[in-house]
């Protein structure tokens, strides 16, 4: 495994973040950029796009015929996609799907066997440096320093970007208000709690202010409302603080809520990519009939304008109307059963089906 901390001292141009913002601005989840309320935060947008760092592409991420072999192993096989500047975007996928390795790659943690991986235009194999000084990243294990409060984690931290330590303790101030953990800065790390621990690692990533934030599974073992909070932030961060957000996960909910844009992932492979709601209209019927504890009871395969799937103890039927479902629903009096609205869960039922995952989940 390769080291997770930057160890290279990088010096990143953009000018101070202020991220002290309006929680009333939270209204509701996927609003378009808006920096307009918040002249700091708009000012800093557009420090983040500095124009003494170059043109911006407005892809971030670009990747092509992206392979990763580990000992003849094929983590990743032949993918594609591209990130655009300023949206979330997300990989969906059971464990086991490839999802960490390509975000290790897009990290330079981890070099790809053959293919091209681009980030903000530059090359993950040779440009490694200048890379690290544009993403602030976020992997799947909590690597804060236990000898270290809180604040202190940040400032040493910072000191791998070249921070000032003025600026730094500054920066770490704000960053700490930011993720509420503003009057926990002297806590030692073995108090807080795992959500508290997970946002203080998304404060760590953004204090050279990259303009992408790299997060490998940011939720994974959270309860639900800590799962929110988290949510929250990073959507704030992305509509106000106009960063592009990358994220890998395993809950539906998380890429249905988060992201604008993903691809469903499975053993090195891309099976689908869109909006959460493109992929719902394209890829299963609009409704759903979702029966649980059904048992041996057998699928009813047999009904037209009906598609069928079992996995996990429970049936699911899809249909372009909700009448059509209503009939089956008396085949199973007696069990846990509505109808609904397809979703994310039911797209990636469809595309995984029965490959169980290579190892249980971790969620
Ligand atoms: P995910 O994050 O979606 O759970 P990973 O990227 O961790 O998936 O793993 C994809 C595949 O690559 C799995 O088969 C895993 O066992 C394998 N793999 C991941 N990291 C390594 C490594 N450092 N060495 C060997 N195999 C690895």
């Amino acid at each position: 495994m390769e080291e997770d901390v930057c160890g290279e001292g990088v010096s990143h141009p953009v000018a101070s973040l202020a991220l002290g913002v309006d929680e009333n601005m939270l209204d509701s989840l996927h609003p378009k950029t808006d920096a307009s309320k918040s002249p700091s935060l708009e000012a800093s947008r557009f420090a983040a796009n500095d124009p003494a760092s170059g043109a911006l592409h407005s892809e971030v991420v670009i990747a092509r015929n992206l392979t990763k072999v580990y000992n003849k192993h094929k983590a990743i096989d032949d993918i594609e996609f591209s990130v655009k500047r300023g949206e979330t975007f997300g990989l969906l996928g059971p464990n086991g799907a490839g999802k960490s390795t390509t975000m290790r790659m897009i990290a330079c943690r981890t070099p790809p066997t053959s293919g091209q991986l681009l980030v903000e235009g530059l090359d993950v194999r040779t440009q490694g440096r200048e890379i690290r000084g544009l993403i602030g990243v976020v992997p799947q294990d909590n690597n804060l320093d236990p000898d270290l409060n809180v604040r202190r984690n940040l400032i040493v931290y910072a000191s791998y970007y070249r921070i000032a330590s003025k600026e730094a303790a500054l920066r770490a101030a704000e960053l700490l208000d930011f993720i509420g953990l503003g009057n926990r800065a002297d806590a030692k790390i073995e108090h807080l709690s795992g959500g508290m621990k997970r946002r203080l690692m998304i404060a760590r990533a953004l204090l050279h202010n990259p303009r992408v934030l790299v997060l490998d599974e940011p939720t994974t073992g959270l309860d639900p409302q800590v799962r929110q909070e988290i949510w929250q932030k990073l959507e704030e961060l992305r509509r106000v603080g106009g960063v592009t957000i990358l994220l890998s996960t395993h809950y539906m909910e998380e890429a249905e809520k988060l992201c604008e844009r993903l691809v469903v992932m499975d053993r090195g492979h891309i099976l689908a990519s869109g909006t959460p709601r493109d992929l719902v209209l394209s890829r299963v019927s609009r409704y759903a009939l979702e029966v649980r504890d059904v048992g041996d009871l057998p699928l009813d395969t047999t009904r037209n304008g009906i598609s069928a799937v079992a996995r996990n103890n429970a049936h699911f039927y899809f249909a372009a109307e909700a009448e059509i479902l209503t009939p089956l629903m008396k085949e199973y009096e007696g069990r846990r059963r509505m109808i609904r609205l397809s979703n994310l869960e039911d797209v990636f039922l469809q595309l995984v089906g029965d490959n169980e995952p290579e190892s249980p989940s971790a969620a």
